[in-house]
C-alpha cells in the first residue's frame, strides 16, 4: 500500500513545512542512523511519534495506517472487533485501544471554529422508552451546533453530550464551537437569548404577531437531517451514559464532516495528519475513563 517508508511519509504530514525543534524552535537538524532528528540547536533528539497517538507504540506503523485506512473506509462506524479481525491483532484490548485512540484523533483539539449561520440546538437520541424525548426520560442529551449554508444545505457540524437540563450548557457549548460575529440560530427559548448579548447575531422564529418562541415551527430543525445520514443509527444504538459516548460523537462528527470527501484517501490523509497533532493517551487512562462502560 505504501511505497515510501511511513516514519518518512509522517514526518512530512507532521512537519509540512519542515521539522522544527519541540524544544528551542530551532530548524536545523540532522537525522541519527536511528531515524530521529537530532537538533543542532540544543542537541535534543526526537521522534516522528513523539507527542502523537502513535507515542512509544511498538507496532509498525504501517500497520496504525492500516488501522487508519480501514477506520476511514467504513461508512457506518468501525467496531474493535472488526478492527482486530482486519488487521490480526492478538488482543481485543489493543483493538479497542487503537479505535479509541483513532477517535480522538477524529476531532482535532485545535480545529476551527464554527461561523455563518449556526444552528444551535439540543437532541434527544436513544434510550429505550419511547416516550416524549427530554428531561426525566433515559434518552441521551446530543449539544449541536450546525452551518447552514445556502439552499439548505448543512456545512461542519460539532456534537457534544450534553447535561439532562442543557439550556445554560448549550450557551457554553455555543461560545465554544461558534467564531463571534456569527449569526447562531435557536428555537428562540429564554436562556438562548441571551447569545444577543455575547457577541453574536441571535435569530429565532416567532409566532405570527407575538414574541413567543416558534420551536415547533422552527423549519430548519437539524437534528432529523443529521439522523438521516450514514452512521446515526449506530451512534443511536450506542447512546449511553458511559465516558466512550464523547467519542462516538467525535467519530460520528468526522464522518459527517467529510461525507462530502468524495476520496477515500484524502479522507486518510486527513485523520492521519491529525493523528500526528493529537497527544497520546496511555491505555491505562483509556481503560480507568471508560471503566464505565
Ligand atoms: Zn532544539
Amino acid at each position: 500500500m505504501f511505497p515510501e517508508i511511513p516514519s518518512e511519509y509522517l514526518a512530512r504530514l507532521r512537519w509540512p513545512d519542515g521539522f522544527v525543534c519541540p524544544k528551542c524552535g530551532s530548524a536545523d537538524y540532522w537525522r541519527t542512523g536511528a531515524g530521529l532528528w537530532m537538533c543542532r540547536g540544543c542537541s535534543r533528539r526526537t521522534s516522528v511519534t513523539a507527542g502523537t497517538i502513535f507515542d512509544r507504540t511498538r507496532t509498525p506503523l504501517r500497520t496504525w495506517f492500516a488501522a487508519v485506512w480501514f477506520v476511514t473506509a467504513q461508512k457506518n462506524g468501525v467496531s474493535a472487533l472488526g478492527l482486530q479481525r482486519v488487521l490480526g491483532l492478538k488482543s481485543y484490548e489493543t483493538a479497542w485501544a487503537w479505535m479509541h485512540k483513532l477517535r480522538r484523533a477524529m476531532v482535532r483539539p485545535d480545529r476551527e471554529m464554527l461561523s455563518g449561520l449556526v444552528e444551535v440546538d439540543e437532541s434527544f437520541i436513544g434510550g429505550v422508552h419511547r416516550g416524549m424525548p427530554g428531561v426525566g426520560s433515559d434518552k441521551i442529551s446530543v449539544l449541536i451546533a450546525a452551518e447552514h449554508l445556502d439552499h439548505n444545505r448543512i456545512g461542519r457540524i460539532r456534537l457534544e453530550p450534553g447535561p439532562a437540563d442543557g439550556r445554560l450548557a448549550l450557551v457554553k457549548f455555543g461560545q465554544r464551537v461558534v467564531a463571534p460575529g456569527s449569526t447562531i440560530r435557536t428555537d428562540g427559548a429564554r436562556q438562548l437569548r441571551r447569545f444577543a448579548n455575547l457577541g453574536y447575531n441571535h435569530e429565532y422564529f416567532t409566532q405570527l404577531g407575538s414574541d413567543v418562541p416558534a420551536m415547533s415551527t422552527c423549519p430548519q430543525f437539524t437534528w432529523p437531517r443529521l439522523s438521516s445520514s450514514a452512521g446515526s443509527t449506530a451512534l443511536c444504538t450506542k447512546a449511553s451514559p458511559g465516558n466512550s459516548w464523547p467519542y462516538y460523537l467525535d467519530e460520528f462528527t468526522f464522518r459527517f464532516n467529510c461525507r462530502t470527501s468524495a476520496s477515500r484517501g484524502l479522507l486518510f490523509y486527513r485523520l492521519l495528519q491529525q493523528c500526528t497533532n493529537t497527544d497520546p493517551v496511555p491505555l491505562k487512562n483509556l481503560v480507568s475513563s471508560s471503566s464505565a462502560n
